[in-house]
């Protein structure tokens, strides 16, 4: 009975936003129709295809967009360099349909690939100022967007950290390189929780916890990404196969609008605090879930999945 009237008011709270989110899941995003410019500023080669296939196979199937890739190091952590910039060349192209002329991959040592590394904001800029001066100085008119890592990292590395906090910092002056509308907007890093359950994991997050305010993008291309990371074949290991199939960022990218303000950046939905509390709240609701359905308390269960779907909706 206290059970049937808890589901009853938390329904009753739960529906608008159900409703908000059902209703906003289809629509396009806010500017999307004037984008004529697309600048992906990544890491390592395969970054592309491992966190970004359909954000890239969104804009491809634009006619009027133009993407442009600047990898930020040839990847030769391992000494493998050479190959990887290849295979970035060949994954942009095959996958994406991004020509070798608009993909700029920079061999600077002081932009070394490694987790110990650590990347100076001021030479990332230089590099990207040099890329945003070539491609868009002389442009009278348009909109750019630039698009790259959340302060997660999506996968935690610092050298994607140290992207983020570059492109989105504001010492990269890019309204004096071109008078084109620039917007920003950072991958939202996922929790563990809806990380690694393919498609389910991005259906979820698409719908439950995602933010209405983010553009969000769920690719009917399931294959994308695979196809993607088989160009790159050096980096193809057997636990970077099943990443492809059954990492949520092969199916969903969540993409958050990010201010560049002086002395700080920030993004616009959510700072580091209230991800971290998602996350908690996220995975404790799926916790609750899974011991529910082992002790077969089917009661329980119930709560928790309602609990989850309510925590993510409510966000
Ligand atoms: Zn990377």
């Amino acid at each position: 009975m206290v059970e049937d009237f808890i589901m009853f008011v938390g329904a009753a709270v739960l529906a608008p936003f159900l409703l908000l989110k059902l209703a906003t899941a289809f629509a396009p995003f806010e500017d999307e129709e004037n984008v004529t410019d697309v600048l992906l500023v990544i890491a390592h080669p395969d970054d592309e295809a491992m966190f970004f296939a359909p954000t890239l196979a969104h804009y491809a199937s634009k006619s009027k967009v133009e993407i442009r890739v600047l990898c930020l190091s040839t990847g030769n952590g391992d000494g493998m360099g050479e190959t990887r910039r290849t295979e970035l060349l060949r994954s942009c192209f095959g996958a994406f349909g991004i020509r070798a002329r608009n993909v700029t991959i920079i061999d600077d040592p002081l932009l070394l690939d490694g987790q110990s590394q650590k990347w100076s904001p001021v030479q990332i800029c230089k590099h990207l100022e040099k890329v945003m001066n070539r491609a868009f100085s002389c442009r009278p008119s348009g909109h750019l967007r630039i698009i790259t890592f959340d302060s997660g990292g999506v996968s935690g590395h610092p050298n994607h950290i140290d992207t983020f906090d570059a492109v989105t910092s504001h010492i990269c002056p890019f309204a004096c390189i071109t008078s084109m509308k620039i917007d920003c907007f950072a991958l939202r890093t996922v929790g563990l929780a809806f990380k690694y359950f393919g498609p389910a994991s991005a259906l979820l997050h698409w719908f439950c916890f995602s933010s209405i305010s983010s553009m969000r993008i769920l690719t009917p291309d399931i294959g994308i990404c695979s196809r993607a990371m088989s160009a790159h074949a050096s980096q193809l290991l057997w636990y970077r196969r099943i990443f492809t199939r059954m990492a949520s960022y092969a199916y969903f990218n969540e993409l958050q609008s990010v201010v560049r303000v002086p002395g700080a950046h920030r993004q616009n939905n959510e700072g580091a605090g209230a991800r971290c509390a998602r996350n908690v709240l996220s995975t404790s609701s799926l916790l609750v879930f899974y011991f529910a359905v082992k002790t077969g308390w089917i009661s329980i269960a119930a709560h928790g999945v309602f609990l989850a779907i309510l925590s993510g909706a409510c966000w």
